[in-house]
C-alpha cells in the first residue's frame, strides 16, 4: 500500500519560487565585477532566472546541457544558478585558476555548450576558445561592451540575453535525480574528476544544511558567502538562502580582509563562511581598522582544517560563534558540522572551547565510519586513526562519463582523509591520506603541527609538510610566513612547540616565505611546497 500524500519532484526550480514567493523583498546585495554595489532582490533574481531559463530554452539547447561558468560571487551568477538548472540544463561552475590545459579539458570532457564568463575572464576564454570545439556560446556578465565584442567574435551579452527571455516561463518539471549541476575536483592527481549533482540531492542537502544543527541559516540573517561559487556550489548556500529567505551579500572580486570587512560592517552580516585563509586576512584588516564586526554572529570555516586561535579570536575579541564544518565536492559538500550537544553544557568552559575545535559530527543524511588498510571497521573511541568513508543521500556514486569505474567500497566512498570518531560521532581530521608525515614509522599530523603555528603571534601563516629524511624518512618541515613587521628567529618558533606536543613530533627545521601557495580554493598547494624543500634534510 501506497502512502497518499501529494508527491512532487524535489527540483531546484522550487526553491527559487519559494524565494519569490515569500520572500520577494528580500535584498540581495551584490558587488559588481566592473565595480560598485548593486542591490537587488529574490524577486528580482527570480524573475531573471526564469527569463535567463526561457533564453537558453529558446538556444534551442539540448536537456541537460552544460552551461559553465567562471565568475564571482554576485547577483547574476546566482541568477544563472537557478535558471540554467531550473530550465533543466547543467550549470556547471569552473575554478578560474586551473591551468589552461585543465580549463581546456574541464571544459571538453563536460561537453559544455555555454560559457557565462565575468569580465575578469574573458582573456581567459579569448585564450582557449580555439581549443573548445564543442563550445557554441560565450556570454559575458553584463551589458553590451564594444570593447569585449571586438575581442571575441560572436560574444553575446547577458542583459540583452535576458531581453529574450519570458519572465512568466514556466520551469519544467521532470525526474528529480536529473543532473542540476556539476563541479569538477581539482585533481591532485591525474585528470580533474566532474561530480554531477541531480535536484534530489540537491535538495536533500539543503533541508539538511539548514537544520539549525547544521549551519541553520534564517530568514533573519544576512549571509555572506565568501567561498567561491565555483568551490562545491558556494557550500550550498544559495540554495540554502533562497529556502529559507536569507539576505545575500555577494561580495564580488574583491576576497582581501578590508573589502570583507566593510561589507560586514555596512550590510550589517550575521554569518559569513569561507576557508581558514581567507578569515587570516579578515582578522588582521579587522585588527587594524578597529572594527569590532558588530553585526556578525557566526562564521561557518572549513574547506581546510580552522586552527583553533582562530576559532578562540572570534570568540574572544568579537563574540563571533565559529562553526568549524568538514567537507568535500564528492559530498555537495557537507559531511560534519561541529554544533554542541545537550550534554556538553555543563562541562567547563575551557572543555566546551575544546569541544569545538573538531570537525564536529554528520548531519541527518550522512554517516560516517573509519577503517583500517585492509577496510576493517576501527572503534569510535576519538582515538583509532583510519581513513574515513561516508555514505548518504548527496554523497557520490561514481564521476561523471566514468560510471564504468567502481568508485566505492561496499557502498561507502574513501575520502582520502585520516580521522577519528569518537562514541558521540565527532570526528576530527588528522590530515589527508597524502599530507600525513611518517617519521619512523610513526605518523605525525601536519594539521596539529600548523594549528600550533598560526597561534604564534608572530607568524601570519604557516604550513607544515613531510620532507626526506636520511634516518627518519620523513620528518616535518615548518614553512613560515612573518606577520608584518615581526622577525621571529627558528627557535623561537621551535621553542613554541614544547609542552603542547611529543618532543619528537617538533619540526626539524623552519623555513620562511613570503607567502603560501595557494589554489583559487584557498587551500595550500603542500604538492608545490614539497617539491621546493623536498632535499631540504638531506645535506
Ligand atoms: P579539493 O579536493 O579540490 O581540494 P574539496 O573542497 O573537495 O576540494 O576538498 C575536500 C578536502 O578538503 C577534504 O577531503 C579534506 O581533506 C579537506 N577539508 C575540508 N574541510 C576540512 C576541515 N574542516 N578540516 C580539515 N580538512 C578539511
Amino acid at each position: 500500500m501506497l502512502g497518499q500524500m501529494m508527491t512532487a519532484p524535489l527540483l531546484i526550480s522550487s526553491l527559487i519560487d519559494h524565494a519569490a514567493k515569500y520572500h520577494g523583498q528580500t535584498e540581495i546585495v551584490s558587488v559588481e565585477t566592473a565595480g560598485g554595489v548593486t542591490t537587488t532582490s529574490w524577486g528580482e533574481v527570480a524573475r531573471n532566472a526564469r527569463r535567463l531559463g526561457s533564453a537558453l530554452t529558446r538556444m534551442g539547447l539540448a536537456p541537460q546541457a552544460r552551461c559553465a561558468t567562471i565568475a564571482w560571487n554576485n547577483r547574476r551568477h546566482l541568477e544563472i544558478y537557478f535558471g540554467v538548472s531550473g530550465a533543466g540544463f547543467v550549470c556547471h561552475t569552473i575554478n578560474p585558476r586551473l591551468f589552461p590545459e585543465q580549463l581546456i579539458y574541464i571544459i571538453n570532457h563536460a561537453q559544455d555548450q555555454v560559457l557565462f564568463l565575468d569580465a575578469t575572464f574573458l582573456p581567459i576564454a579569448v585564450k582557449l576558445k580555439e581549443h573548445l570545439p564543442e563550445l557554441k556560446h560565450v556570454v559575458l556578465m553584463g551589458p553590451r561592451d564594444e570593447a569585449a565584442a571586438a575581442q571575441l567574435p560572436g560574444l553575446i551579452f547577458y542583459d540583452e540575453l535576458l531581453e529574450t527571455g519570458d519572465p512568466e516561463f514556466d520551469w519544467p518539471s521532470f525526474d528529480e535525480n536529473t543532473a542540476s549541476s556539476l563541479c569538477y575536483t581539482s585533481g591532485t592527481t591525474g585528470h580533474p574528476k566532474g561530480v554531477l549533482y541531480s535536484h534530489r540531492s540537491t535538495l536533500l542537502h539543503t533541508f539538511s544544511a539548514n537544520l539549525s544543527d547544521t549551519l541553520g541559516l534564517t530568514a533573519r540573517d544576512v549571509v555572506m558567502p565568501v567561498v567561491p561559487m565555483f568551490h562545491v556550489n558556494a557550500w550550498g548556500v544559495p540554495y540554502c538562502a533562497a529556502m529559507v529567505g536569507a539576505r545575500l551579500v555577494m561580495p564580488g572580486p574583491g576576497l582581501d580582509g578590508d573589502s570583507l570587512v566593510n561589507l560586514i560592517d555596512t550590510y550589517k552580516v550575521t554569518m559569513a563562511l569561507g576557508v581558514p585563509t581567507i578569515w587570516l586576512g579578515l582578522l588582521a584588516s579587522a585588527r587594524k581598522s578597529g572594527s569590532t564586526l558588530e553585526s556578525l554572529k557566526r562564521t561557518v570555516i572549513g574547506g581546510s582544517a580552522c586552527p583553533p586561535s582562530m576559532i578562540a579570536q572570534f570568540r574572544d575579541r568579537y563574540g563571533v560563534e565559529t562553526i568549524h564544518a568538514w567537507g568535500m565536492s564528492e559530498m555537495s559538500p557537507l559531511g560534519s558540522v561541529n554544533i554542541p550537544l545537550a550534554k556538553h553544557r555543563d562541562l567547563p568552559i575551557e572543555e566546551q572551547h575544546r569541544l569545538r575545535e573538531n570537525q564536529g559530527r554528520p548531519p541527518f543524511g550522512v554517516e560516517l565510519k573509519i577503517v583500517d588498510e585492509d577496510g576493517n571497521a576501527l572503534p569510535q573511541d576519538g582515538k583509532s586513526q583510519g581513513e574515513l568513508l561516508v555514505r548518504g543521500h548527496w554523497v557520490i556514486e561514481s564521476y561523471f562519463r566514468k560510471q564504468d569505474e567502481e568508485l566505492l567500497q561496499d557502498g561507502w566512498f574513501a575520502t582520502g582523509d585520516v580521522a577519528t570518531l569518537d562514541a558521540d560521532g565527532f570526528m576530527s581530521i588528522k590530515d589527508r591520506s597524502k599530507d600525513i608525515i611518517k617519521s619512523g614509522g610513526e605518523w605525525i599530523s601536519s594539521v596539529e603541527l600548523e594549528n600550533i603555528a598560526v597561534a604564534h603571534p608572530k607568524l601570519a601563516n604557516a604550513a607544515v609538510i613531510g620532507v626526506r629524511h636520511p634516518k627518519w624518512d620523513e620528518r616535518p618541515l615548518l614553512v613560515a610566513v612573518v606577520a608584518e613587521g615581526e622577525s621571529p628567529t627558528e627557535d623561537e618558533l621551535l621553542a613554541f612547540y614544547e609542552g603542547k606536543i611529543a618532543s619528537w613530533q617538533v619540526p626539524d627545521k623552519v623555513v620562511f616565505i613570503e607567502a603560501l601557495p595557494l589554489n583559487a580554493t584557498g587551500k595550500v598547494l603542500k604538492r608545490s611546497l614539497r617539491e621546493q624543500f623536498i632535499d631540504l634534510l638531506m645535506s
